[in-house]
């Protein structure tokens, strides 16, 4: 009946999540409200790194990718599940320091790193950087040699894979802004000239080929395609990359029909590929990284809007007005994002009404999806958007100068909140 197994509905007739009455939620912390489940973050958290355990005798690192979803409180619960975490900006590193995550579980990202975000990187002694391109590494060196560092760097690849996925989330083919292209020797010529520099030390090679991927043959191409050069690099130049970043991707359900496969099947799939290449050509089997990002939190949210209007246009559609919108998911008005939604204090019933839901922001794109199959939704009502534990918060805005909505983490039948709603002084802080 739901997406997913956390969700339920109880006696009253309410949606539950983590067995949480979600029509107590609205009314304790206000709408719009994030909500994430923490046993469905941790689960599938567990779920990666004990299948890393199983298929590759533990030899690996599951980084959370935390531009999907970046908070103090997420922060802690997946240094709590020994996982590491990966970030792409100063400010997903800061709020990862501040709640006192171990730096060197932390892998740093991005296609355009400043000066101030690697100097703060070295300074912090995060576990290693994702060096993107050859002015970064350049940069980065005077950087390190200035502290008289030394940090691990992977480098980024384009491995020339083209996943079947949403263009704008693509991004292992080499018309792209990530990383350094394979097919055009750029990536060779760079690695010639990290091994020899005395103020960073290359352990690996990471490709991350796109995001919402349900096929695993993209990830098996991808990892053939690095341990080739992992052994050219091995063969020409004598030096051993420790190890393999696969980044991350994995596919997740919006919708019913959406079928993502188990991320056990994936690791042992790309585990064995990899144990097989290695055999094939003599190299030593690498460590293993790997960064899901929307699969952990993904599957942990929904989101609970209060209904304000209910427009219907005979012959046309009918519009539910929620009080949020594209400044809380941007997700379809950038993607065309589908979700799935119940009216949360109707959940028991029936979803006969099909319906566009529409957010309050001026803007005729700022839908959370049409053509909806929904219970009958009138002003008052609680709609619950699910899997919105991805890339919605952290994609959020202030746009119209919204305030963005609060986040409250359920877990054994309790809600906490983890970030606060912010209030008309938070909007005009900034302004002078
Ligand atoms: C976005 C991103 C991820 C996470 O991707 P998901 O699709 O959310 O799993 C991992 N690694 C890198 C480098 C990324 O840019």
């Amino acid at each position: 009946m739901f997406i997913s197994d956390n969700l339920g509905v109880n006696t009253e007739g309410n949606l539950t999540i983590g067995g949480v009455d979600t029509i107590e939620l609205a009314n304790e912390f206000g709408t719009p409200l994030y909500v994430m489940d923490e046993q469905v973050i941790r689960n599938s958290l567990r779920r990666f790194h004990d299948s890393m355990n199983k298929y590759y005798n533990g030899n690996g690192e599951v980084h959370y990718a935390s531009k999907a979803f970046s908070c103090m409180e997420m922060c802690r619960i997946v240094a709590s599940e020994g996982d590491g975490l990966d970030v792409v900006s100063i400010g997903e590193l800061y709020t990862a320091v501040k709640a006192g995550f171990p730096m060197e579980k932390v892998g740093f990202h991005g296609n355009n790193k400043t000066d101030e975000e690697l100097d703060f990187a070295v300074k912090v002694g995060v576990g290693h950087i994702i060096v993107d391109n050859i002015d970064e590494l350049h940069r980065l060196e005077k950087i390190s040699a200035e502290k008289s560092a030394q940090p691990n760097i992977m480098f980024r690849i384009k491995p020339g894979i083209d996943a079947h996925t949403h263009d704008f989330v693509k991004t292992g083919q080499i018309d792209s802004k990530f990383g350094f292209a394979l097919e055009t020797g750029e990536a060779f010529e760079a690695v010639k000239e990290a091994v020899n520099c005395k103020n960073v030390k290359l352990i690996g090679l990471h490709c991350h080929i796109g995001s919402q991927i349900f096929d695993i043959a993209p990830f098996e191409e991808a990892a053939k395609v690095m341990l080739g050069f992992i052994a050219k690099i091995k063969n020409e130049l004598g030096y051993v990359i420790e190890g393999l970043n696969l980044g991350g991707g994995f596919g997740i359900k919006y919708l019913n029909e959406h079928d993502p496969k188990p991320f056990e099947v994936y690791l042992e799939k790309v585990s064995e590929v990899v144990k097989t290449e290695c055999a094939a050509l003599g190299i030593k089997l690498p460590k293993m990284f790997i960064e899901p990002g929307r699969s952990i939190a993904g599957p942990a949210g929904i989101t609970l809007y209060t209904v304000g209007a209910r427009k219907e246009i005979p012959g046309i559609r009918t519009y539910i007005s929620v009080d949020g919108g594209m400044a809380d998911n941007p997700r379809y008005i950038l993607y065309g994002s589908e979700y799935d939604a119940v009216v949360a204090n109707k959940a028991g019933e029936e979803r006969k009404d099909r319906v566009t839901i529409a957010g309050k922001c001026c803007e005729s794109g700022d839908l959370i999806g049409e053509n909806m199959p929904l219970q009958y939704a009138e002003s008052g009502d609680i709609i619950a958007v699910c899997a919105t534990g991805a890339y919605n918060y952290s994609m959020s805005s202030n746009y119209n100068r919204l305030q963005k909505p609060a986040v409250v983490f359920v877990n054994n039948g309790k809600a906490r909140l983890a970030v606060k709603r912010e209030t008309l002084d938070d909007i005009i802080r900034n302004d002078i």
